[in-house]
């Protein structure tokens, strides 16, 4: 990972500083104290969320997109593939276990969006380099040189990116980077009333993963654990989850095992080495089509 130049560093730096800020007025948006940083993440502990909504509010209103109506669906019904008018989706499930005597019958509440995986399905196929990662970790696209081809829409493996057909873009959440960059934490994070979401370093948001995860198990969650740790080589959205890793994706609509698909890195293997060749082939075939057309008009 390349390091992080120090503008950004001081301003993101800011964003983890505010707040630390807003945790110490008792707000939601609580996060670690600033600390030297390279890499950013989202701690989502399930255990805190009611399902209110909010952050898809938030999130809608800070990116300007016209939310035309909640979909809701349960996490037995697997992962809908996203449009390009909502960059969150929670998802629910009534879980019910006789074993689990701490709280049977509970609902679950999942916060879904892209996870800003280390090992990027969308990153490997994207055929002109407008989706990377950046400097903290994140995934982001270029939206100046997507040209809407739609291969990191098919091969991300949560189906979290929408197209915007006006635009013949794909877009997905981008991890506030533009409210990061002025200091500010995501909008998500900031609205969500329960705590349930907080912004940080990696390292500071993994301890407070695992010491909630110590709480819960003396209350009695027993299989309580940590889902994005492993996945994927980490993913920049770490979950909290009550019932464990086991059964995820029923209970929390999160594939136990999530890859990125075999064709998805074949591509990148074949494809990436001669990618520049490629495109400077296809810009000379268009260069010598235009000049064709200019000498028979
Ligand atoms: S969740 Fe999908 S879009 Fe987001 S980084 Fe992972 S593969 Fe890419
Ligand atoms: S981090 Fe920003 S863009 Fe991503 S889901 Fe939250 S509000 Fe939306
Ligand atoms: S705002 Fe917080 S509590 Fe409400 S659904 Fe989103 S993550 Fe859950």
């Amino acid at each position: 990972m390349t390091e992080v130049p120090r503008r950004q560093f001081l301003k993101i730096s800011g964003a983890i500083a505010a707040a630390a800020c807003l945790n110490t007025a008792g707000l939601s948006g609580t996060a670690a104290a600033a600390e030297p940083l390279n890499e950013v993440s989202m701690l989502i502990d399930t255990s805190k969320c009611t399902g209110c909504r909010t952050c898809i509010i938030a999130c809608n209103n800070w990116n300007r997109l016209k939310l035309k109506e909640f979909k809701f669906h349960t996490a037995r019904e697997g992962r809908p593939r996203f449009s390009d008018h909502q960059w969150i989706d929670v998802a629910y499930n009534r879980y019910s276990s006789k074993e689990d005597e701490a709280a049977p019958g509970k609902m679950l509440y999942t916060r879904i969006s892209c996870m800003h995986c280390r090992d990027a399905a969308c990153v490997q196929v994207c055929p002109v380099g407008a989706i990377h990662h950046t400097a903290i970790g994140t995934v982001e696209i270029d939206e100046k040189r997507c040209i809407g081809c739609n291969y990191c829409i098919a091969n991300c493996t949560f189906n979290v990116v929408g197209f915007n057909r006006a635009l013949n873009i794909a877009r997905k959440c981008t991890f506030c980077s533009d409210r990061l960059s002025r200091g500010m934490i995501p909008a998500c994070v900031q609205a969500c009333p329960t705590g349930t979401l907080v912004f940080g370093s990696r390292n500071r948001i993994i301890e407070m993963a695992e010491a909630r995860v110590v709480e819960l198990k003396k209350k009695g969650a027993s299989r309580a654990g940590i889902y994005g740790l492993d996945e994927l080589d980490g993913l920049g959205m770490l979950y909290v989850l009550e019932k464990g890793l086991e059964n995820s994706e029923t209970n929390y609509a999160l594939p136990e095992d999530p890859q990125v698909p075999a064709a998805a890195s074949a591509w990148g293997i074949i494809y990436k080495p001669i990618r520049s060749v490629v495109i400077a082939a296809m810009a000379f075939a268009l260069w010598v089509n235009k000049g064709e057309s200019r000498v028979k008009s």
